[in-house]
């Protein structure tokens, strides 16, 4: 059978394009997933069904993970370079299923840049249908939300925060920054609650929200456990898909392959077929189809680090609770990019990072035993820095080569540092002190000297899970673009990509939202002009 649309992916984006698409009872649709699928609510394992408590704290098991680890950069810690897990989730939903379901838009300005690298089709005002089409928001409707997606988005109330977000909160508006009711509007700035999509502390992946509405269509198939190896080529158009599943190697065959299997595991896809940067494939010993530098190029993420602080009661911390509620975004001083900051409240931390590689991962139901106390999480929202992905192997089975290059630019370090200072003097100001004993991290001694603060900041953050552009989008000038505006890939007829790996610059939000209105905006092109 040849279907008029394979979907790669059943993700944030490729979940929603597959149920698009076959909107269209006219249009068929094969939905490859390389992880399981779980199409009866009931049988959903509880760390991906239930969001507060599981939230970005823990590591998900083997089975729902594709367990990438990944360099964060070139400093080294005690003469050894720095390796951190980098989860993805493997499972119909993707990394929506496995996520900390901070639902936040990308802000105006972030598409102004967009239009302004020659993707006029992606203005603010062109993708705010799509943002408005994906949601049903609880608190607030009008020309900026939407009120019969899909995706349910809330913020908790004042009155469901926790004693250390109320803290934050206050101790932000008694330092001038102002209050924020909708981090949703288009350049909303300043502290106040997060859009969440975990309503009763369900967590909405776009398996819960889209998958679950189409799946019995019988012009979709979803095909779980099914990972695509590598795309054949004939001449400028994808002939088939080499699929492997439970140990059997097969082809499949579309007019059109969309690829949604996000920004690591495209570049992986797309290289080991051919098609990528000539010099780097050569040197792989692979046929280069098409020659496209860009590909596993410009990584952008969001790097995090943290201020740490023991509690007066550790048993005033309930981790059953929301942990993540209030965020601040501010510009850093004498910064030239608008709103670059993000930082937020985590109700409470944990002595260990599931990131470091060392670490056990805890799963399921958190141990206050693991509680040490409350930390603020610090963000550098609009990255100068850039990562890249490359093969390891020509074994499909092998994980690429992941170089996240965090806090590489002196740009980067110098905000993080001014953001760790931010969130020391919250957390020592009035409003905190009847919760917190003391800063744990970093100590005085750290933020000392310059140098010392510096090389710490550069050993120890981390990766905030925002892993986009390695597929970017761009203009018929920009060379090291991947795709056109409408997600066709470069040099040939019926290959798009659609998901985090093609924004062309990251937002400066949380990507798991803009990665879903690029699946809802793709998906009404596809669907229109296919
Ligand atoms: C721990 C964590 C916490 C996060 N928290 C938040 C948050 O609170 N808010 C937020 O906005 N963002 C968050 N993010 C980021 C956000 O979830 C991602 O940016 C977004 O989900 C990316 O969507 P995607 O469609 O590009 O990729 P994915 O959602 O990862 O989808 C890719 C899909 O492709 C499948 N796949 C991969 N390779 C193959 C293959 N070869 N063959 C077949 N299928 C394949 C995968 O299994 C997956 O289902 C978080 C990310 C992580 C890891």
């Amino acid at each position: 059978m040849k279907y008029d649309f394979i979907v790669v992916g059943a993700g944030s984006s490729g979940a929603i394009i597959a149920s698009r698409l076959s909107e269209n009872p006219s249009i068929s649709v094969l939905l490859l997933e390389g992880g399981p699928d779980y199409p009866d609510f009931r049988k959903l394992p509880d760390d991906i069904k239930f969001g507060y408590s599981t939230g970005t704290y823990i590591a998900v098991g083997p089975e729902h993970d594709w367990g990438y680890i990944a360099k964060v950069n070139d400093y080294e810690s005690d003469g050894l370079s720095r390796y951190i897990r980098t989860p993805r989730g493997k499972i119909t939903g993707g990394t929506s299923s496995i996520n900390g379901q901070i639902f936040l838009r990308g802000l105006s300005h972030d598409f102004e840049l967009w239009k302004n690298l020659g993707l006029a089709d992606w203005s603010y005002e062109e993708v705010l249908p799509f943002f408005r089409k994906l949601e049903t928001d609880l608190d607030f409707s009008g020309d900026f939300h939407g009120e019969d997606g899909p995706i349910i988005a809330h913020r908790f109330p004042k009155s469901e925060w926790s004693r250390s977000q109320k803290g934050f909160f206050e101790s932000a508006i008694n330092l001038g920054y102002r209050e924020t009711l909708d981090m949703n509007y288009p350049d909303a700035s300043g502290v106040g609650p997060f859009p969440c999509n975990n309503p009763n502390g369900i967590r909405i992946s776009t398996a819960v929200a889209h998958l679950s509405q189409a799946r019995y269509r019988l012009n979709l198939t979803v095909s779980p456990n099914s990972t695509v190896n590598k795309i054949i080529l004939d001449k400028q158009k994808v002939s088939s898909l080499e699929v492997e599943s439970g140990g059997d190697t097969y082809l499949v065959h579309g007019e059109n392959v969309v690829l949604c299997a996000g920004a690591i595991a495209n570049p992986k896809i797309l290289m080991l077929s051919g098609i990528g940067p000539t010099a780097h494939l050569e040197k792989m010993g692979i046929p280069t189809q098409v020659d496209l530098p860009g590909i596993g190029q410009n990584l952008s993420d969001h790097p995090i680090n943290f201020v740490k602080a023991s509690v007066k009661d550790i048993d005033d911390l309930d981790t059953q609770k929301p942990c993540l509620q209030v965020g601040l975004r501010y510009t850093a001083s004498e910064s030239d990019i608008e709103d670059d900051m993000l930082m937020w409240m985590n109700s409470y931390s944990l002595s260990t990072d599931y990131r470091e590689v060392e670490t056990i991962s805890t799963q399921g139901n958190l141990d206050n035993q693991d509680v040490d106390g409350i930390q603020i999480a610090v963000s550098v929202y609009f990255a100068t820095s850039k990562g890249r992905i490359q093969l390891n192997s020509i074994d499909p089975k092998d994980s690429p080569d992941l170089f996240l290059n965090l806090l590489d630019t002196d740009k980067d370090v110098e905000r993080m540092a001014e953001g760790i200072r931010i969130a020391k003097d919250l957390m020592e100001s009035k409003p905190m002190r009847p919760l917190i004993q003391n800063i744990t991290s970093p100590t005085n001694y750290i933020l000392n000297s310059r140098e010392s603060f510096h090389n710490w900041l550069r050993t120890n953050t981390v990766t905030g899970h925002h892993l986009t552009g390695t597929c970017r989008m761009g203009s018929d000038t920009d060379d090291m673009s991947v795709v056109d505006s409408n997600g066709k890939v470069k040099g040939l007829s019926n290959l798009y990509i659609a998901d985090a790996s093609i924004m062309p610059e990251s937002v400066r939000a949380n990507t798991n939202a803009t990665t879903m209105m690029i699946g809802e905006k793709i998906s009404a092109h596809l669907e229109t002009n296919h």
